[in-house]
């Protein structure tokens, strides 16, 4: 028996499944989760002693690797300071001035610890601004797990028959209206029936939790001008997106307006740090300014402000993002030949999506689940465990995204593909 293995026998007694959040169990991929002890760099190192090359990548906060030396030196010193102060502090302030800053459709923003957070606490804003209490959401979009954001959620939820969650209150579902991605014809029909009730839509304007499924700048605007023309607000959940596909997130590359946009992940430089913005006069709204109320103990904690800060300034500094997309660039070419395997990226952000042997290439990217080739979630479930003995570990589920972070180089880039060009060829269907 492995280390792994008497550690989650343990585990099992004392955490639902044994585990803090669901993925992390391996239920899609079969086996025993892999407990690792640490990282450095683009590598994983497990208890049993053995390292891997890692393209989870904590699901997204470290797009500068592992154990970041300059991240390092900023948590050392904050903690030499002190790790909680309940008070007002400047760390959060120069978080939020260095956001701002890059960000216009952000004037202020709140910090609260975990993307989930930030969207409910977004949400909130939205229903205040307009007095109204519908919410449009799109189906394969997961937005952390308040209720009434569990429907058609995907990430840990994407292989879950529905509904997506016990436990739910009835509101949830009723203030809940749902739409297809990449389908005006569906979108005008939702804001046609549903759109003087609606206090906004949110999606990920960059879908990266049921696969990665880029969707078309025509279909986001067809959003912001329903979103316009029926008084809903526009609400672009940017905690996978922002600051990993440039410093103003989807946002700019769609060349979309938002009116609120949430972040999590890289904000925290892989701390716990959620956040919400946009304009002025919306975020306004939040308490002690205004009516909404919002609140944490550990908000804006100073380790976490400035594990934050370290970050975004070092992506900025070191032109991190130019070298991401090389490559991935190099990713995408390398797997552009294999015949049974579709390679959706966008920028550090990929989706190996496994086809059927001898089935015709997808015509175009895949932008809505109900495009998803049959059985690839067991496919990557086949090709899961040979790939780990091959030192190589990904998220441990089809339908979870890779990342690529500048800690990685060309030569991991092609250990990845090598493996996988190799366990491709030994898929049968
Ligand atoms: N929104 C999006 C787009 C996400 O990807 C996630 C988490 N993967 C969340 C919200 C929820 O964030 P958290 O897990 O920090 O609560």
């Amino acid at each position: 028996m492995s280390e792994s293995e008497r550690l989650f026998q343990r585990a099992l007694q004392v955490a639902p499944g044994g585990v803090h959040s669901p993925v992390r169990a391996f239920r899609s991929v079969g086996g025993t989760p892999v407990f690792m002890t640490g990282g450095a760099g683009a590598r994983l190192q497990d208890v049993d002693g053995r390292s891997y090359l890692d393209f989870c990548m904590a699901f997204g906060p470290l797009i500068l690797g592992h154990a970041h030396a300059g991240v390092h030196a900023a948590v050392s010193a904050a903690l030499a300071r002190g790790w909680s102060l309940g008070t007002a502090e400047p760390y959060s302030l120069e978080l939020a001035e260095f956001v701002i800053a890059r960000v216009p459709w952000v004037q202020n923003l709140r910090f609260v610890n975990s993307g989930t957070e930030a969207v409910m606490s977004a949400q909130r804003v939205a229903r205040a601004a307009t007095g109204r209490s519908k919410i449009l959401k799109f189906e394969g979009c997961y937005h952390g797990h308040a209720d009434a954001m569990l429907l058609r959620a995907g990430s840990g939820l994407a292989d879950a028959p529905l509904p997506d969650s016990a436990g739910l209150g009835a509101l949830a579902a009723s203030e809940t209206v749902i739409a297809p991605l990449d389908d005006e014809a569906a979108l005008a029909a939702v804001f046609e029936r549903h759109g003087a009730q609606l206090a906004c839509a949110i999606i990920e304007p960059l879908p990266a939790n049921y696969g990665l499924l880029p969707q078309r700048d025509e279909f986001l605007r067809a959003l912001a001008q329903h979103c316009q023309r029926h008084g809903a607000l526009l609400l672009f959940d940017e905690v996978i997106s922002g600051f990993r596909v440039g410093m103003q997130g989807y946002a700019a590359v769609a060349g979309i307006t938002p009116d609120l946009v949430t972040y999590g992940k890289i904000i925290g430089g892989g701390f716990p740090v959620g956040a919400y913005g946009g304009r002025r006069e919306l975020m306004q709204l939040v308490a002690p300014a205004g009516p909404v109320y919002q609140a944490g103990t550990l908000s804006a904690n100073p380790v976490a402000m400035c594990a934050g800060l370290a970050t975004l300034r070092a992506l900025e500094e070191q032109g991190v993002h130019a070298r991401l997309e090389q490559l991935g660039a190099r990713l995408e070419q390398r797997l552009a030949t294999i015949p049974n395997l579709l390679l959706q990226r966008v920028g550090s952000i990929f989706w190996a999506c496994l086809t059927a042997r001898g089935a015709a290439p997808a015509a175009g990217p895949v932008r809505s689940p109900a495009r998803f080739p049959a059985g690839c979630a067991q496919r990557y479930a086949a090709i899961y465990h040979p790939l780990l003995a091959r030192g190589i570990y990904l998220a441990p589920s089809a339908f979870e995204v890779g990342f690529i972070s500048a800690a990685h180089t060309s030569a991991d880039i092609d250990a990845l593909a090598d493996a996988l060009t190799g366990l491709c060829a030994t898929l049968e269907s």
